[in-house]
Order: C-alpha cells, then sequence, then structure tokens
C-alpha cells in the first residue's frame, strides 16, 4: 500500500533510495527503510518521517550498489523501528520489502513458530524473509516463485539476497509495481513519480507477474515461471501528474482505487460460506451472545458510513442500534450499559471528538471497538478491539476509498456477529459473501460509467441549491452524497428522508432546484418515487441514482446514473460511487482546488 523502491547499477544504492522514497512522501507513510549490499546486506530503518532515516544514515553511510527501500503505511503491528521494512530472515542473508497484506499470515507464522522460527517484528512481510530462506535451495527467483505459492493475499513483494548479489525478484499480487530502465543501471519503484526524473522508460509489471532486475535490465515472468515480452512504456507525464497515476486529482484517483479497496479490506477476512474471521477483534461468541445494543459514534463522512452501519445491524442482527455524532453523543447522558458495543469510526483514528465520545464506553463497562484506517492511531490504541479498514493512505481530504472500506468493515462485522447470535442462516452468510466478493467489478462498471455523472454534474453545476432524497440506506447515501457535494464544489446541498420534503421544504422546491434521489431500496420504491412526483408537480428537476433494471425512474428523471443490480443491503456501496463523480465533476466544471477544499484539514484533532 506504500512506497518501494529497488536499485542496482554502477551507483552508490542509498542516495538513490532515499531520493525516491522521499518522492513517494506525498502518499503518507509511517516509517521508512533501506537495505543495502555490498556482499554484506546493511538493513536501516526508522520510525517516522524520512528525515529520521536520513539522519541515521548521515553518520554511518551504507556502502553498495544495489538496495531496496520501503515507506510503510502499518498493517500488522504498530508503527515502529522493528516494524519498518525491510526485513531480514534470522540468518540475515535475505532481506524482503513488502506492499499489502499476507492474508494467512497467522498459520505461516503459527508453522514457522512451531518450528522453533523467532520474529524480530509484528509484521506479516517479515514471514516472507523467513519464508523465501526455507524456500532458497540455490535459486533465489524459485524461492520467491515458492513463497508467493504460500503467500495468500494481494501484494507487492522485493527481495535481495547475499548469495545472489547482483539481482533483486519482485513480484506483483494486486499491488503496484513498474521498472525504470536507465544506462546499465534499473531502477524498481512501487509508483512511477519515485524515478521519474532518472528515466522516462518502464515496463509496468502486471498482477500476478515476476520480475528479475540487474543493471543489464530485467526479465518479466509470469509467477508460473512463462517468460514474458513486455513493451517499454515511455511515461511522458510529469511528476505532479505522476503523482496522481495520471487521473488530474488524488480524489479521482482514490475514488478509482475503491474496487481494489475493498478486495483489500475483505482479504483474509471473509470466506465464500459467508464465515468471518477478523483480527484484532477479539470479542467470543459468549460475549456477542449477551450483546444488548449496539452503538457507533463518529463524525463527517465516517458518520454517514455508520448510519449504513446502524440500519444493517438493525435488519441483520435484530438489535438495537444507534448511531450518533460523537460530538453529541458527548454532551447527551447517553444511557449505556455494560452488555453494549460501541463502534467509533474515525478514518485517522485522530479525530477528537470520536476519540472523546469512544471513552465514555469504558466509564459505562461497555466495550469500544473501533473502525480506523490507521494502525496505532490514537484509537485504536483506546480501543479493546480493532478494525483495520485497510484503505491505504487517503491523501484527498474529501474521503472516499475510506469512507467505502468503513462500509465493507461494518458489513464483516455484521456477519460476524449475526453467525454468533444466530441471526445470520449458512444461506444468507454466503449469500452476503458472494455479494460482497461481487462488488470490486460491480464497483468497476459503475466507474465506467463517469459519463453519466459528467452529465448530471453539468446540469447541477449553475444550482444555487441542490437538495438530495431518499429512504433507509438511500437516505444514509444521500447524506453523504450530499456532504461530498458541499465539501468540494463549495454548492449548498441539503439532504432529508425523502418523506420529509412535504413537511416543509417542498416550499422551496423550484424549476431551478435540482433534487438527486437515491433509489436502491425495492421495499420503499414506490414511497419515494411519490416524493420525485410531488417534487415534478413543483417543476423541479431529478437526477436519479437507480438500478440497470429500473426502467420507471426514466418517465421522472432528467438523467440517471445507473449501478448494477444487486441486493439492496449491499446497494450503498455502488450508489455512492456515482455521487462521489458528481461531487468531483461539479468542483471541477467550477474550478475549485478539489484535494485541498478550502476551510478544511483531512484530520479534524480539535473539538
Ligand atoms: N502489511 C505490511 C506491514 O504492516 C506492509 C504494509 C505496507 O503496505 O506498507 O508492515
Amino acid at each position: 500500500m506504500c512506497g518501494i523502491m529497488g536499485y542496482v547499477g554502477p551507483q552508490q544504492a542509498g542516495p538513490i533510495l532515499v531520493d525516491g522514497l522521499k518522492r513517494l512522501e506525498y502518499r503518507g507513510y509511517d516509517s521508512a527503510g533501506i537495505a543495502v549490499s555490498n556482499g554484506d546486506i546493511r538493513v536501516q530503518k526508522a520510525e517516522g518521517k524520512i528525515a529520521n532515516l536520513e539522519s541515521l544514515i548521515e553518520g554511518d553511510q551504507p556502502n553498495g550498489t544495489i538496495g531496496i527501500g520501503h515507506t510503510r503505511w502499518a498493517t500488522h503491528g504498530a508503527p515502529t523501528d522493528a516494524n519498518a521494512h525491510p526485513h531480514a530472515d534470522p540468518s540475515g542473508e535475505f532481506v524482503v520489502v513488502h506492499n499489502g497484506i499476507i492474508e494467512n499470515f497467522q498459520s505461516i507464522r503459527d508453522e514457522l513458530a512451531d518450528r522453533g522460527a523467532e520474529f524480530s517484528s509484528e509484521t506479516d512481510s517479515e514471514l516472507l524473509a523467513h519464508l523465501v530462506a526455507q524456500e532458497y535451495d540455490g535459486d533465489l527467483v524459485e524461492a520467491v516463485r515458492r513463497t508467493v505459492a504460500l503467500s495468500e493475499g494481494a501484494y507487492a513483494m522485493v527481495v535481495m539476497s547475499k548469495l545472489e548479489p547482483e539481482k533483486i525478484v519482485a513480484v506483483r499480487k494486486i499491488s503496484p509495481l513498474v521498472v525504470g530502465l536507465g544506462d546499465g543501471e534499473t531502477y524498481l519503484a512501487s509508483d512511477i513519480p519515485a524515478i521519474l526524473h532518472r528515466t522516462r522508460d518502464f515496463l509496468i509489471i502486471e498482477d500476478d507477474e515476476m520480475v528479475i532486475v540487474t543493471a543489464e535490465g530485467a526479465t518479466v515472468e509470469t509467477i508460473g515461471g512463462d517468460r514474458i515480452e513486455r513493451e517499454v512504456t515511455h511515461i511522458d507525464w510529469d511528476a505532479g501528474q505522476a503523482e496522481k497515476g495520471g487521473y488530474e486529482h488524488f480524489m479521482l484517483k482514490e475514488i478509482h482505487e475503491q474496487p481494489d479497496v475493498i478486495t483489500e479490506t475483505l482479504g483474509g477476512r471473509l470466506s465464500e460460506d459467508g464465515t468471518v474471521r477478523l483480527e484484532g477483534v477479539e470479542f467470543d461468541d459468549a460475549y456477542i451472545e449477551a450483546l444488548d445494543r449496539v452503538w457507533i459514534t463518529a463524525c463527517g463522512t465516517a458518520y454517514h458510513a455508520g448510519l449504513i452501519g446502524q440500519e444493517i445491524f438493525r435488519r441483520v442482527l435484530r438489535l438495537p442500534a444507534n448511531v450518533e455524532y460523537a460530538h453529541e453523543l458527548r454532551y447527551a447522558n447517553p444511557i449505556i450499559g455494560p452488555c453494549e458495543l460501541m463502534i467509533a469510526i474515525s478514518q485517522s483514528g485522530e479525530t477528537a471528538d470520536t476519540l472523546a465520545a469512544a471513552r465514555i464506553a469504558p466509564d459505562h463497562g461497555a466495550r469500544m471497538l473501533a473502525i480506523t484506517n490507521v494502525v496505532g492511531s490514537t484509537l485504536s490504541r483506546y480501543a479493546d478491539d480493532v478494525l483495520y479498514t485497510r484503505a491505504g493512505p487517503e491523501i484527498s481530504v474529501a474521503s472516499t476509498k475510506a469512507y467505502m472500506a468503513m462500509l465493507i468493515g461494518q458489513y464483516l462485522l455484521a456477519l460476524r456477529l449475526g453467525a454468533a447470535r444466530g441471526t445470520v442462516d449458512e444461506e444468507l452468510a454466503q449469500a452476503v459473501s458472494h455479494g460482497l466478493h461481487q462488488l470490486p467489478g460491480a464497483i468497476e462498471e459503475v466507474l465506467g460509467r463517469e459519463q453519466e455523472a459528467i452529465s448530471a454534474a453539468e446540469e447541477i453545476v449553475d444550482a444555487e441549491d441542490v437538495y438530495f432524497i431518499g429512504r433507509g440506506l438511500d437516505y444514509a447515501i444521500a447524506m453523504e452524497g450530499s456532504l461530498k457535494l458541499k465539501e468540494i464544489s463549495y454548492l449548498h446541498s441539503e439532504a432529508m428522508p425523502a418523506g420529509e420534503l412535504k413537511h416543509g421544504t417542498l416550499a422551496l422546491i423550484t424549476k431551478d432546484v435540482p433534487v438527486i434521489v437515491v433509489l436502491t431500496q425495492r421495499a420503499v420504491y414506490d414511497k419515494t418515487i411519490s416524493a420525485v412526483q410531488e417534487i415534478k408537480a413543483r417543476g423541479g428537476r431529478i437526477i436519479a441514482v437507480a438500478y440497470d433494471t429500473d426502467t420507471e425512474i426514466e418517465k421522472y428523471a432528467d438523467t440517471v446514473m445507473r449501478i448494477p443490480d444487486m441486493d439492496d443491503l449491499l446497494a450503498p456501496v455502488a450508489a455512492v460511487v456515482p455521487l462521489q463523480l458528481l461531487a468531483y465533476h461539479v468542483a471541477r466544471l467550477r474550478g475549485h482546488d478539489i484535494d485541498q477544499p478550502r476551510n478544511l484539514a483531512k484530520s479534524v484533532t480539535v473539538e
């Protein structure tokens, strides 16, 4: 999920690696490290900013012309010196840097421990170094191949060994990897901007491929060992564009990363039959059975994720569930019992309001579970249980992929709790699991229809007020769509339950006021259509988010943004995407600074 660098050639590797890592700083990270070889391998790594790594290196320069480097975004183990990459096997002969997650981490670790292995970190990544060493019998490429066969997940790994000191072997399984071709020197990186100032000629490594890098160039193979003739891609973007992966803004890049984020968040946690295993969520079945109520507390976009969670928990668990704004909950004298669970949601895990509200739970003897994107964050340290969202660093102030990962996390939690409470039977578990695994493909489809969002954006760009309506889960999505639009387009917008419109706000509906209606909940479809008719009767304009098979809406809507048919329970995940794109395109048409909207900060650390 974070940054990878590699170099082999005639120059000293250390400064090139550090320079590359610095060019990836914009992605966010929590620690950094390098390994340089001159026959013997030196590993230097430090928690925190790359400046810490630089001061470590300053008085103690590594010597060698081949090396690998990493900026880490922790998923397994806190951001510490020991957990920073590179990781070595106990002999120190093999070093590895790794992005992403090894899903069968626990079983590999247990097996290695049974054979007497000792570990110097809490990471999943270190296990790769142990496995490569275990599998090595004179051929590094084969050892890496066998390690990949043993390691499930979506990741990229890069290996260097003092036993074969002239090469770096790397593998891509979903997490990105590119090779930069120089003159008698070759670079490896997770992202083009790390090395774009050194070369413009790249080999783009695809999923399930491996690459063997030497100073003379690189050989690309399938994981199975078949040679691939990869054409050289000449990059003529500038560095700024390259940072955004060719997208105009980080927000758009992050919107497009959402299918992969879903895969990561589900990875290793949800089996085909719907069984859920959540590392870091420690409560047992007896605790779940005794549960009386679920509280969810959060702010902003995380609160909107909680609105979805509230509805899912009620539907799936038949259990009282309430979402409360964290800043309100604190002062609302909440009546919380000891058999209740408080779920606190915050992307950064540093949201001051949420931290303060989450602290109420233990005062009442209740358990607190954090849903957060940042390992080792303050919220995760307060919590009894933690569900990490695995969205990777989010740069855009307006959250998209982290929100989506929060939704997926709550579906997993509902399945886990429902299985223990007996409200989710095998059939339902299997159906939801199937639906969740289909989501990345469904989201890809929605992303392929960006033009629909652009047309809708053109329709509302000059409006002064916009309303978003929906019922149930659609109302929760309407809330998030409205907030996204406000945050980056500065257009006044309000979301409300579709049934509420006629109780007052309808007075404001004129032909100049577009109303965006979300229509994925079949049980209340007709009721929502009644609201749509009320709007049409006042000359209002309708933009809808609806299923592909919904032909009824065409009678009323001026523009329809479509999503593939799916179970209503999961539809919010798909329905939010056109609204994210809509907000993005309105802001772009209005010429705003999309990634850094005025008056807003990414992490709200004040109360
Ligand atoms: N899962 C690994 C860790 O926690 C890699 C994280 C990353 O992608 O930076 O160390």
